[in-house]
């Protein structure tokens, strides 16, 4: 199934699912229905009348008999004032709106809208002359396409929810019910969404992280702005120090930059105009406008170009786990996955051309480590030149660089596709999309290079021809934002951490209160502390188990019940989570001290199983 064609098809529906709509309810007015991931929305109002789920299955039924009367999607072309006399007639006065703004400047209130739900026949700058309707029986909307053929191609559908949305977005307009419905080409195709939306429900990242405690957010910090806690911040900062461990190895720095610059510093980068979604801080000090900077290539690129350089000195490779800011709509942030602030485990790497290739192999092999230990599949992306010569930089150092990656990414027997003619003009690029355990793909690690940065900037080094020349810069980041990485990590894992990152890797559960048991417990946890396990002690007065299932709740790999016996025998037998444990094994009983050295051992090896 082509993608245009399960577009048309998604838009088709939204027809159909609003001549339903109508059919149900005559007084229905309409404002737009685009389509989105996975399917389509209507924003509808029905005055007086709250669709709420319990409508689904008559609005479906109603879609259903559209369908089965296979009615066709004709075209008709009105001039602008005739359709909005039309509008007006059949008491649409969101169309009507829509229709007057076209009418107006064809560009800058409908802006805001899906130019695909609008019916504008002259694009640009200037007024729409005319605009496009189309009609299946009764139902008539202004709209520009495509369609199927008739209502009987339009797929499998089901409706899911209904939620309030303001007409354009803005919360001074009326307050519309966005119906929405997802599509597919096939029934088998639509169920295999729906059961893995199912999973991805139990699986949300925000669910599970107020679960296991990980992250809070506040209406009076902000929305996308989220807080971590003690265990949230243990993840953290575990996935950026491996990130900074495996680049480390291959002579990568840490520095340090400032959270703010001057907006100065962003109009020679050129991300000044690039990223209109900027924070802009004011100064009563000085006359200088400052941003939160968002990017941080620009600060490194400072730090290059304080002082001149020899090739001899070459790579020079800095990297820093550092916080970049976006305004972000507050409609489209989500959880972890869009926030505000972004933490990147960015990198930069500046080189000579003769050293890209090397340097771009061993990207790729940080990659493959990171997401090794990780447990995540991946496949990568590799957005190449075509023959145009729109490029910048000199073509023989693309097709090195092309050639270099190509070949670790097949010497690794990474799955792979090139894409040529996608690389932005300013150096070819990769995106290293990772699979989650429900089969969704999400794009983390990436690598750039830049020919356009060390330009703007000027950066130049001597090299052994004792003449000036621009280093090639490249941008890469493992996981990309941390954030967004900890919300694909939580669902893909479900909240069952590996060892090495778990918040809390053994809890050490003790029976009653005595004296002795107490002396003992703090023993196994002091040793296992010693060892930089993440240990806790549950004296709490609950019944064992009680406790139990609050330790399996909290997903911890490694649970240990202590109480007479465990003292007298001087033995223990830990629980092992049930992902971690290997099958076939029974219970065995194990000294603290092994226990603790063995648990330690699989911290250390990142172990994706228990050895016990
Ligand atoms: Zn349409
Ligand atoms: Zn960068």
């Amino acid at each position: 199934m082509n993608e245009e064609k399960l577009y048309a098809m998604r838009h088709s529906l939204a027809h159909v699912m609003a001549a339903a709509v109508q059919k149900l309810w005559p007084e229905a007015k309409f404002g737009v229905g685009p389509v989105v991931e996975n399917g389509f929305y209507y924003d509808i109002d029905i005055p007086n009348v709250t669709i709420s789920t319990d409508d689904f299955s008559r609005i479906e039924e109603a879609m259903r008999e559209i369908i089965a009367e296979k009615q066709e999607f004709g075209r008709t072309e009105k001039l602008i004032d005739e359709a909005i006399t039309c509008a007006k007639e059949h008491r649409q006065p969101y169309k009507e709106e829509l229709l007057n703004d076209l009418k107006r400047s064809g560009t800058t209130a409908a802006k805001d809208l899906d130019a695909n739900e609008m019916g504008t026949i002259t694009e640009g700058e200037g007024a729409v002359s005319s605009v496009s309707f189309y009609q299946n029986g009764d139902f008539i909307d202004l709209c520009r396409g495509p369609h199927v053929h008739d209502t009987s191609e339009v797929g499998a559908f089901k409706l899911m929810r209904v939620a309030g949305a303001y007409w354009r977005g803005n919360e001074k307009n009326p307050q519309m019910q966005r119906l929405y419905g997802v599509a597919f080409a096939t029934k088998e195709d639509l169920q295999q969404y729906l059961m893995q939306f199912e999973e991805a429900k139990k699986r949300d990242h925000r669910k599970l992280g107020q679960e296991l405690d990980l992250f809070v957010l506040s209406d009076l910090v902000g929305s996308g702005l989220p807080l971590f806690t003690p265990r949230g911040v243990i993840l953290r900062d575990q996935l950026g120090e491996f990130s900074q461990e495996i680049q480390s190895k291959y002579g990568y720095q840490k520095v340090m930059i400032p959270h703010m610059a001057r907006a100065e510093l962003y109009k020679v980068s050129g991300h000044y105009e690039k990223y209109p979604e900027k924070f802009t801080v004011t100064s009563e000090e000085s006359d200088d406008e400052f941003l939160l900077k968002p990017m941080s290539c620009p600060h490194h690129i400072q730090i290059y170009a304080s002082r001149p350089r020899s090739y001899k000195e070459l790579p020079i490779r800095y990297m820093e786990n550092t916080q970049v800011y976006r305004d972000e709509k507050s409609g489209e942030l989500h959880g972890l996955s869009r926030v505000r602030m972004i933490t990147q485990d960015d990198s930069h790497c500046f080189c000579t051309p003769d050293q890209v290739g090397e340097e771009l192999s061993h990207i790729v092999e940080m990659v493959r480590d990171m997401y090794t230990a990780l447990n995540m599949e991946y496949r990568a992306i590799l957005s190449f030149r075509d023959e145009s010569d729109k490029y910048l930089g000199e073509k023989s150092v693309w097709e090195e660089a092309q050639r270099a990656l190509e070949s670790t990414v097949k010497q690794h027997a990474i799955t792979y596709e090139t894409v040529p003619g996608e690389a932005a003009f300013y150096g070819p690029k990769v995106d290293f999309m990772v699979r989650d355990a429900i089969g969704r793909e999400w794009q983390c690690a990436t690598l750039q290079l830049d020919f356009l940065q060390p330009q703007r900037f000027k950066l130049e080094y001597t090299g052994d021809d004792g003449e000036k020349h621009p280093p090639v810069m490249i941008h890469k980041a493992l996981l990309g934002s941390i954030e967004r990485f900890l919300s694909v990590y939580i669902e893909h894992t479900a909240g069952k951490f590996p060892i090495w990152l778990a918040p809390e890797q053994l809890r050490l559960i003790q029976v009653k209160d005595s004296p002795e048991l107490d002396a003992y417990v703090n023993k196994i946890a002091d040793y296992a502390t010693e060892h930089k396990l993440r240990v806790s002690i549950d004296r709490s007065h609950d019944s064992v188990g009680k406790k139990i299932r609050q330790s399996e709740l909290m997903k911890i790999p490694y649970v240990v019940v202590i109480g007479e016996k465990e003292l007298a025998d001087k033995v223990l037998t830990p629980r092992i989570r049930n992902d971690l444990a290997v099958s076939g094994r029974g219970e065995e009983t194990y000294q603290y001290e092994n226990l603790v050295r063995s648990i330690a051992n699989e911290m250390k090896t990142r172990a994706h199983r228990s050895s016990l």
